[in-house]
């Protein structure tokens, strides 16, 4: 068909939502070709409902109602589900290290990846970048720093490039001490001051582990060496990044907080459609944009993070494994707040470092980080 086909992977969550969003308002240019989603096998019958296109669909699990497209389940239904759709563009907004693998093998079978899911690149930079080099395939960032970056690039040289500025809201905690943070429950933590997203990159704002995550990101996406990749606080989540090239020049992207701006940008550039008016920004209201200097002290896991990123290997695998799982049981009340940079800090220490890693080796750096965390949990984070 003319249309390009989706197959769109986290189809339930928050930027799975927002992406459907953007399918609808251009109905002649996309069809929906695939969706997947981890258990909400409700949310995924609606939307197979509303996208009578879609060739398949693959969950977990089911309870066994009928379906009226294809339905895939089992452990491996996404790798199935891949298999099966025909599709030009994949778009990976599963969450966590599970998005590595429909990734590569994405790239591996010759398609393009607009990527929402940071953790192909935290975890498996170095082996996505191989796989990119390999196949000669693209990804096109979704995440809204990385979608700024690549929106002030366009038209000039790699080599005229001197620093990305990422920007950091500072997340739900950002004008608490750190003191106050011992005793912080997660109810506190979901309350993101200006995005709704899902939990888990919630209270990755909140620890200021995302920002980590995004600097990897950005390392990897355009190539820029950790040193020339800064981070700064800037509350108001109006400008979304900013590059500095050579000459002192700063380009910078504006926008409100929006993700269909970014989702759409992955999929349609360069065209620039018109999305909701109500979005657009009113400078002559907006308040004033402030940009403060990163406490490195108040934020010392984004210091780990700097360490992880250039340690390459497969750190990335164990500082993503070990938040995955510290963040889940600190929303289970298992873990304070605090214990979430502990329980990086500690998995980083035990797991063994392994250079050159493939996808296996990475997945059990994943397992052994998240392993780690949980043995510490009940024996205590210190290394003997
Ligand atoms: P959500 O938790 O809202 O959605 C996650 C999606 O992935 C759901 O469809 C979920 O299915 C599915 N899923 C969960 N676990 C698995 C698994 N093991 N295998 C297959 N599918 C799974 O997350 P977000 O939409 O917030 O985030 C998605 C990705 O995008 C993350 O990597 C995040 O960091 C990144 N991102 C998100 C932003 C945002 O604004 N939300 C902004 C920038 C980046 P189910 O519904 O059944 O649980
Ligand atoms: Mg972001």
């Amino acid at each position: 068909s003319e249309k390009k086909r989706i197959l769109l992977l986290g189809a339930t969550g928050s930027i799975g939502r927002q992406t459907l969003d953007v399918l609808r308002r251009h109905p002649d240019t996309f069809e929906l070709a695939g969706i997947s989603a981890g258990h909400n096998e409700d949310a995924l019958q609606e939307i197979a409902q509303e996208f009578p296109e879609i060739q398949a669909a693959s969950v977990e699990s089911t309870d066994g109602r009928p379906w009226q497209t294809d339905l895939i389940t089992g452990a491996d239904h996404v790798a199935r589900l891949m298999d099966r759709v025909e599709y030009d563009l994949l778009v990976n907004a599963v969450v966590g290290f599970a998005g590595l693998a429909p990734t590569l093998k994405a790239l591996e079978s010759g398609h393009d990846v607009a990527l929402a899911n940071k953790e192909s690149l935290v975890a498996g930079g170095p082996l996505v970048k191989k796989t990119l080099a390999e196949t000669g395939r693209r990804l096109y960032p979704i995440d809204s720093e990385h979608s700024a970056i690549w929106q002030c690039i366009q038209g000039s040289r790699e080599k005229d490039v001197n620093r990305l500025i990422i920007t950091a809201s500072g997340g739900s905690f950002r004008d608490r001490s750190r003191e106050s943070l011992k005793d912080a429950t997660p109810a506190e933590a979901l309350k993101h001051p200006n995005w709704a997203m899902g939990k888990r990159i919630t209270i990755d704002s909140a620890t200021m582990v995302n920002k980590g995550f995004e600097v990897i990101e950005a390392h990897y996406l355009f190539d820029v060496p950790f040193e020339r990749i800064e981070t700064v606080l800037h509350p108001q989540s109006i400008v979304h990044s900013m590059v500095e090239f050579k000459d002192g020049a700063v380009m910078a992207q504006l926008g409100s907080a929006d993700m269909r701006l970014p989702i759409q940008y992955a999929l349609m550039m360069p065209d620039r459609p018109s999305l909701e008016e109500d979005n657009r920004l009113d400078m002559t209201r907006t308040q004033s944009l402030e940009f403060r200097e990163m406490d490195m002290e108040r934020f010392p896991i984004l210091k780990t993070a700097y360490e992880t990123g250039k340690a390459g290997g497969s750190a990335g695998a164990v500082f993503n494994g070990a938040d995955e799982e510290a963040v889940a049981l600190f929303l289970e009340g298992k873990l304070p707040f605090l214990g979430i940079e502990d329980a990086i800090r500690y998995a980083l220490q035990v797991v063994p470092f392994v250079q050159d890693p493939d996808y296996e080796a990475l997945r059990d750096c994943d397992r052994l980080a998240r392993e780690a965390v949980r043995y510490g949990v009940s024996h205590g984070f210190q290394v003997e």
